[in-house]
């Protein structure tokens, strides 16, 4: 089985001197520049004594994306776990996903470096904190970790790893309850299958997904599996990505609903010049059927799609045979094999054929499972079979339409929000007794986080006092916006929050 690092060894021994990955106003690097690096970085780590299995922490700004990728190769050259974090967690967040993760290390930068020096104390397994150069002090070129690590020895090396290894823990959520971290084996951690057979067409494939995102991380050696280079834009502005689109004439493009609505949105949008694009794959999220539609008929000639992905997934695709997207509005393709779909009801059994129920997805020899989690792990995958938590139906020819989310995750702008996770935090508010969280149509966001909160009787708050409460305790993306009070809150018959009416609502209402 081949590894991650044999594509990257076997590019930059067939084409070390070509463009690997470029990141938009940030530098590039080359196959060879790549290996070298991560070669020297994994030589780092063990000799500060990271060991097989250790879990290391990639913790850095999207402009440090050149560095994300060399520690990513190098963590498991060093035959530990990668650890992709997100860069916008809380001190608390942090804390909570570094402690479940029990990280060894933490490749950072000297922005986030403060964060990540005031958890040692805090967690300890945390030894080391290894900080990349400040580029415009050192002159380090933007894929170097320079003299922050000691060595100089880059030629191949590799910790012996066996399929059945970790590779990665991915957290999706997390801040009540345990963690979720998805554990990824190096069995299952490549999105394409396959033995290295290094080609390179000169093309080049660009997204915006940050890498510590399922889809990020698969970009990382996606493109070069299939012979193109990387291009990466750090933080997503339509007018930018219009321009590089035209300068660089990417082959495949990536979108998460948001940034093609920007798109669709902008000006020169009409006038840019696209027809480079061959497949545009938009996904992480709900695409509105509008969007689809814009895109596609702006570029007749690509294969313009919605996808469907999920972390816990992995490398379960489905495909849209090109030329069929408008046809087949609100559709993510028909299941690729060796992916097979069943739809089932609340009690678990299989829903007549076309009707919406729960989607289970099942790749075999290829599951996913929960990292120290195992309740959750059972409860998830049954019998090889995934729980997504999504509720979708097939058509008659086969074709995937996912049309709600049982669980209850609100997508703000491609980042996932648990409604649980900021209820828990309302709660903790002392003037609060109920707090309900849902998601609210947004036209740029796909959706936005909203509240309901009833008060204890007389107390007395604002609503932009519980918004600074939550802004204290959580990341930005998941501070509700709007937060409006309620005498009670609508409830069934077995005393669950009627959520669907909170939305309604709220949709409905003047925001007060
Ligand atoms: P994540 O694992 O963070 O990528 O989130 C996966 C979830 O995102 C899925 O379970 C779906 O609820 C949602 N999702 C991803 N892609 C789509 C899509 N194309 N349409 C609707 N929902 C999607």
């Amino acid at each position: 089985m081949a590894l991650l690092t044999d594509h990257l060894r076997a590019m930059a021994e067939a084409f070390g001197d070509r463009t690997a990955y470029r990141v938009v106003d940030g530098g590039s690097m080359t196959f060879g520049q790549w290996e070298a690096e991560s070669n020297r970085l994994a030589r780092a780590l063990v000799d500060l004594g990271v060991g097989k299995g250790d879990r290391v922490s990639l913790y850095l700004e999207p402009s440090e994306a050149l560095r994300f990728m060399v520690g990513y190769s190098a963590v498991h050259k060093a035959g530990a776990v990668a650890v992709p974090t997100n860069t916008r967690l809380s001190e608390a967040e942090l804390e909570r996903l570094l402690g479940h993760a029990e990280v060894t290390a933490v490749l950072t930068d000297p922005q986030l470096a403060p964060m990540a020096r005031g958890l040692e104390r805090a967690l300890p397994t945390l030894r080391h904190v290894v900080v990349g150069p400040v580029a415009e002090e050192t002159g380090d070129p933007a894929w170097s970790w320079g003299e922050t690590v000691a060595g100089e020895e880059t030629s191949r090396f590799q910790v012996t790893v066996v399929p059945e290894d970790l590779a990665d823990i991915l957290y999706t959520s997390g801040t009540t309850g345990l963690p979720k971290g998805v554990a990824i084996r190096h069995r299952n951690v490549a999105l394409i299958p396959g033995e290295p057979n290094p080609q390179l067409s000169g093309a080049c494939w660009l997204h915006a997904s940050p890498l510590f995102t399922f889809a990020g991380i698969g970009f990382i050696y996606n493109p070069m599996q299939l012979g193109l280079y990387g291009v990466y834009q750090p933080r997503f502005d339509a007018g930018r990505w219009l321009e590089v689109v035209e300068e660089l004439r990417p082959q495949f493009v990536f979108l998460v609903p948001s940034m093609a609505q920007l798109l669709v949105a902008h000006p020169r949008f009409a006038e840019a010049e696209l027809s480079s694009i061959e497949l545009c794959a938009i996904g992480s999220a709900p695409l509105a059927p509008a969007t689809l539609r814009a895109m596609q008929e702006r570029m007749p000639e690509a294969a313009v799609s919605n996808s469907y992905g999920m972390t816990e997934a992995g490398p379960a695709y489905c495909a849209m045979p090109k030329g069929e997207s408008l046809n087949r509005i609100g559709s993510v393709g028909q299941p690729m094999a060796p992916l097979e779909v069943r739809f089932v009801d609340e009690e678990g059994t299989e829903v007549a054929p076309g009707e919406v129920g729960e989607v289970l997805l099942r790749m075999p020899g290829r599951e996913r499972e929960y990292y120290r989690n195992p309740e959750a792990t059972a409860s998830t995958w049954q019998d090889g079979w995934l729980h997504t938590g999504d509720l979708g139906k097939l058509d008659g020819d086969g074709f995937l339409y996912i049309v709600g989310r049982k669980k209850d995750v609100i997508i703000r702008g491609g980042n996932n929000v648990h409604a649980v996770d900021i209820e828990a935090v309302l709660h903790d508010h002392p003037a609060v007794v109920e707090a309900a969280v849902v998601g609210i149509p947004h036209p740029v966001l796909g959706e936005d986080v909203a509240a309901v909160v009833v008060l204890s009787p007389g107390a007395i708050i604002s609503a932009a006092e519980l918004r600074e409460h939550c802004a204290e305790r959580l990341a930005d993306y998941k501070v509700p916006r709007r937060i409006e009070l309620a005498d009670a809150l609508p409830r069934n018959a077995t005393g669950k929050v009627l959520k669907q009416d909170l939305v309604r609502n709220l949709v409905e209402a003047p925001v007060s």
